[in-house]
Order: structure tokens, then C-alpha cells, then sequence
């Protein structure tokens, strides 16, 4: 049958109704990503402005110091989320283990980051790296006396150690690396040992640790890598480039191991209804251009391979990182928060 045209322009608005109600909200944004950030906004800015220059995308970021786990749960598969990424393992983990993640499927992230930074199963991808590092004051730490996480425990550290909390996802993934590698016992030995040897209970963040050792308060400490860079460059908080000037950056257990590092990760939600879109973000986020950009704005390693490194971060030295699969490092994780009560480590 011909259509009048008045019965065509209704048949077009029926069609255009029908398509719209068929389609998913989601779909009529498509070139949107949202992104549900742990990690701080100017931190991943600029590597937005870069993402969406590239491919006309709109990114929308979500950033929270926490909840994001629950909200996510809480949206379930109706949630706009398409991206997470977070500040550290700990974090991603929690995603992955309830299952919120969706595998990335990508030839580009598997190119780019080493396999040892991203899950076995594909659920998330490490992004930037940080050392657990070791801060040493310049001088009444003198050569030989300290090299590994293990010399923190040694009776000659007695009284010269500071750390924040053991129940801190820093401290906790450091002493779950220890359990991955040497078993639960001697991981134990070791928090002891650490405890035992503490100037002050455990309190403030890694910062205050270098602040506590010039002023003379101890004299080593754990802390993130990339708190040095923070540090010595900190024009609001000048007072910091004394703490830092006062220690050296110690990367540990160089002769075995490796120093424990952990990483800012990112993975694509199981409930994105960009699937593609979101891939391709986070794949952008591993390929060199964003990787330097990522890493040197937080004083962090970049995981690919070659990327050119932050001038003040190179100048630390290279050094050689615990090769196991930070996968098997998040397993442990409970193990360890329970090892660190069961020491009472910030008693
Ligand atoms: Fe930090």
C-alpha cells in the first residue's frame, strides 16, 4: 500500500519511537566513556585531553577516595560505569574478586605491559608502577647496613625504624609479597622483627616518615618511590625538599628478589555497554605517548617497555623489581592483614 505522506510522517515517528524505546540508553552517548577513578583527577587529566583529542570521545570521570566498589555493586549491570582504574592493586582486586570486571581482550595492553603487571585472567592491567621503597638518612645509615626488607628486622635496626600502619594496603601488600615468596613464617618473623625494632608506633603517612628521620626521630623508614619525587619537588610545602634532601632512597633485596612494587591499574566493567570504546581506553592508557605522561605526573615508572622515564626518576637508578605476578601478591592479601593483627603491629 502507498503511504500518504501524513501516513508516512506518522509511520517515520512510530519507526523513529520504536527505535529509540529498542535502543539502549547507553547507546545513544556512544562515543562516551565513564570512568570511575581511585586515581586523582589531575593525575589522569591530561591523558584524558590526549584520549579524546585522538578519537573525538567524550570521557566523564567519577573520582572518590572510596566507594566505588560499593556503588558499582550496588548499580550492578545497570551501572554507567565503563572504566575503573585505582590507585593500587588492593583496590582492583576487590573488583575482580566480585566480579565486576569484564577481561580485556586486547593485543595492545598484552603488547604493552609485561604479563607480570597484569591479571592472569585478564580482568585489569597494571598502568604505572611504584617501588616499596627504603628511605635512609644519609649518614647515620652507613654502608652495608641496610639492602633488604629483611635487614628492618635485624637486631642492629633496633629502635631506628618508622612506618605508618601495618594494616596501611601499602604495608599489607609489602608483607603479602613476603608470604608469596618466603611463606607465611617467616613472614611473621619478619613483622616481628620490624615491630620489635620500631622508634614509635606505627602512625602519619610515608611522608611523615621522612620528616621523623630528619628530625632525627629514627633513621630509616618504608615508603612509595614516587613520595621522593613528590617531595623534593614540593614548591607549597618547601619544608619537604629538607626531609628528602636528609635520606637516600634505598631500593631493596637487589641481590634476590627484587624490591616489592605494586601499581595504579585499570580494567573495563562488566557492565559497560561500550565494550569497545572502553577498551580502547584503557589500551590507550598502556600505549607509550600515555604512559610517559601517567608516569612521570606521579613520579611512577612507566610499565611498557622503553618509555622514556621522568629525568628525576631516572636519576634514581634502575633497579630490579619482584618479577611474581601481583595477582598471586593480592591473594595473600588477607593472610597478611591478619598476620599484622595477629603481631599486633600497630599496638
Ligand atoms: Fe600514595
Amino acid at each position: 500500500m502507498k503511504l500518504t505522506p501524513r501516513k508516512s510522517f506518522k509511520a517515520a515517528l512510530l519507526s523513529l519511537a520504536l527505535a529509540s524505546f529498542a535502543l539502549p540508553q547507553a547507546q545513544a552517548n556512544e562515543n562516551i566513556v565513564n570512568v570511575y577513578s581511585y586515581r586523582q583527577a589531575f593525575l589522569i587529566q591530561p591523558l584524558i585531553n590526549a584520549f579524546e583529542k585522538e578519537t573525538g570521545a567524550k570521557v566523564n570521570v567519577v573520582f572518590a577516595k572510596k566507594g566505588l566498589l560499593q556503588r558499582l555493586k550496588s548499580e550492578g549491570m545497570n551501572s554507567p560505569a565503563d572504566v575503573v582504574l585505582t590507585a593500587d592493586i588492593n583496590q582492583m582486586g576487590e573488583f575482580a574478586a566480585e566480579g565486576l570486571l569484564k577481561p580485556l581482550a586486547s593485543q595492545a595492553i598484552e603488547h604493552n605491559i609485561p604479563s607480570q603487571y597484569r591479571d592472569p585472567n585478564g580482568l585489569w592491567t597494571g598502568l604505572t608502577m611504584r617501588a616499596r621503597a627504603i628511605y635512609a638518612h644519609k649518614t647515620r645509615v652507613k654502608d652495608g647496613e641496610l639492602s633488604t626488607y629483611e635487614d628492618l628486622a635485624k637486631p642492629h635496626m633496633k629502635g631506628r625504624v618508622c612506618t605508618r600502619s601495618g594494616k596501611h594496603p601499602y604495608n599489607v601488600s609489602l608483607l603479602a609479597s613476603i608470604i608469596a615468596a618466603k611463606g607465611a613464617e617467616a613472614a611473621e618473623t619478619w613483622a616481628r622483627g620490624v615491630k620489635a625494632n620500631l622508634a614509635r608506633k606505627p602512625q602519619g603517612n610515608d611522608r611523615a616518615q621522612v620528616k621523623a628521620i630528619f628530625e632525627g626521630e629514627c633513621d630509616v623508614s618504608l615508603g612509595n618511590s614516587y613520595y621522593f619525587g613528590k617531595m623534593i619537588t614540593n614548591e607549597k610545602k618547601p619544608e619537604q625538599k629538607d626531609w628528602a634532601a636528609a635520606v637516600n632512597i634505598v631500593f631493596p633485596n637487589q641481590g634476590d628478589r627484587g624490591t616489592h612494587v605494586n601499581v595504579s591499574a585499570g580494567a573495563v566493567t562488566k557492565a559497560t555497554k561500550r565494550p569497545d570504546l572502553a577498551l580502547k581506553f584503557v589500551a590507550f592508557l598502556s600505549s607509550e605517548n600515555a604512559q610517559s605522561i601517567y608516569a612521570a605526573a606521579n613520579f611512577e615508572y612507566p610499565l611498557k617497555d622503553g618509555v622514556k622515564m621522568d629525568p628525576l626518576v631516572a636519576s634514581w637508578g634502575t633497579f630490579k623489581a619482584d618479577n611474581r605476578n601481583l595477582a598471586e601478591i593480592v591473594t595473600q592479601h588477607e593472610a597478611a592483614t591478619k598476620l599484622m593483627d595477629k603481631v599486633g603491629f600497630d599496638q
